[in-house]
């Protein structure tokens, strides 16, 4: 087996059409974005010209693409799968082909991701047919990995890992936010990432803002610097990882909240099992921070799903009383913002059949740079 066939397995179409049988969808209209990456592997160039996998509920699935985008389609992992796929002319209207294909189901779920302008499209293609959400059906799919989805989001954790070790020696007092930056986006790409998404740098006052990115404000010693950063893999699969530094001495406070900080993402993760509720996981992080008397500076969710996007189901979040099962994976990263610094913690974790894996290992004990 390749490792696409482990990743992206052929089987993945029979079940998402299952699901939207389930979900009372007659199809699934999947445009380029993770929706279509996650079904067929197909990693689509997405623009205006329309990329569609048509999965309906019962009947055969297909792929409408560009003429143009034709040859990277058929080498793409969906090109292994018995799938048809069909090319359209620059004037043709593939909406009308898709239409024409389907038939008249009651209700189609459209990608999540899918733009306004083909959205309007097929609601003019298809009148009479409801849209819905492609996530009714295919989130319940796509929040459970497989042990190889896995291993994939472990190899990213590993990666971002290894460029946080490598953080310290960046933070020197006189640099920019932005030059520290540029080297973590670097290093993510030199570490295995095939995209670097996101590198916040939120030093001294900047870290009171949780997603403040990178400035040209210059390091002092004194500051804490809250560091988040991630990208995606060539598997597909992203990582996401906060670490809080310090460069000299941390100021007055910090330092105390630091401690609250860390024991409650010890807490929140240690709560971890299947059958606990999303939102359980959510007050355990709470829970010490309120206790300590800065649970207005907890400004967010406990936390957000991970897999082919860096946000996705499901959120550990208050009012989400989802129980956890085997295979969700999601980051729990509680913050404290006082302010004129702030402090976040963020480990992307798995639930096992018994417990809690952390995907990210790198140290969480205050690291203090020398000033
Ligand atoms: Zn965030
Ligand atoms: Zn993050
Ligand atoms: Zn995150």
């Amino acid at each position: 087996m390749t490792v696409s066939d482990q990743l992206y397995p052929a089987s993945r179409l029979a079940a998402a059409a299952a699901a939207a049988a389930r979900a009372g969808l007659g199809a699934l209209l999947l445009t380029p974005g993770p929706d279509l990456r996650y079904v067929v592997g197909y990693d689509a160039h997405a623009s205006e010209r329309l990329t569609c996998l048509a999965v309906p509920a019962s009947g055969d699935p297909f792929l409408v693409v560009p003429r143009l985008e034709l040859p990277a389609a058929k080498a793409s992992p969906a090109g292994r799968l018995n799938l048809e796929i069909l090319s359209w002319d620059e004037t043709d209207d593939p909406y009308a082909l898709v239409a024409s294909k389907l038939g008249n189901p009651a209700a189609v779920g459209l990608a999540d991701r899918m733009w306004a302008l083909m959205v309007l499209r097929f609601a003019a293609a298809q009148p009479g047919v409801r849209q819905a959400l492609a996530s009714i059906a295919l989130s319940e799919l796509r929040s459970v990995k497989s042990p190889a989805e896995v291993a994939a989001l472990r190899e990213a954790g590993q990666a971002i890992d290894r460029v946080h070790a490598m953080v310290p020696g960046w933070l020197l007092a006189g640099r920019t936010e932005r030059h520290v930056a540029q080297d973590i986006s670097d290093a993510i790409i030199a570490e295995g990432h095939a995209t670097a998404d996101f590198t916040i740098v939120a030093s001294g006052p900047n870290g009171a803002s949780p997603h403040h990115t990178a400035s040209d404000r210059v390091l002092r010693a004194g500051d804490a610097v809250v560091v988040d950063i991630g990208g995606t893999m060539p598997s597909g699969y992203c990582s996401d990882c906060t670490r809080t530094y310090v460069i000299g001495e941390p100021p007055a406070e910090f330092a105390a909240y630091y401690q609250v900080l860390k024991a409650a993402q010890d807490a929140a993760c240690e709560r971890v099992r299947p059958g606990v509720s999303a939102e359980s996981v959510d007050a355990a992080a709470r829970e010490p921070i309120t206790a300590a008397g800065y649970g207005d500076y907890f400004v967010h969710r406990t936390g957000h799903g991970i897999g082919l996007e860096t946000h996705e189901d499901p959120y550990i979040v208050s009012g989400n009383a989802e129980p956890l099962r085997p295979g969700h994976a999601f980051s729990v990263e509680p913050g404290i913002y006082p302010g004129p610094h702030g402090a976040r913690i963020e480990d992307i974790v798995v639930c096992t059949e018994t417990g809690c894996e952390r995907l990210n290992t790198v140290t969480r004990e205050l690291v203090c740079v020398p000033a």
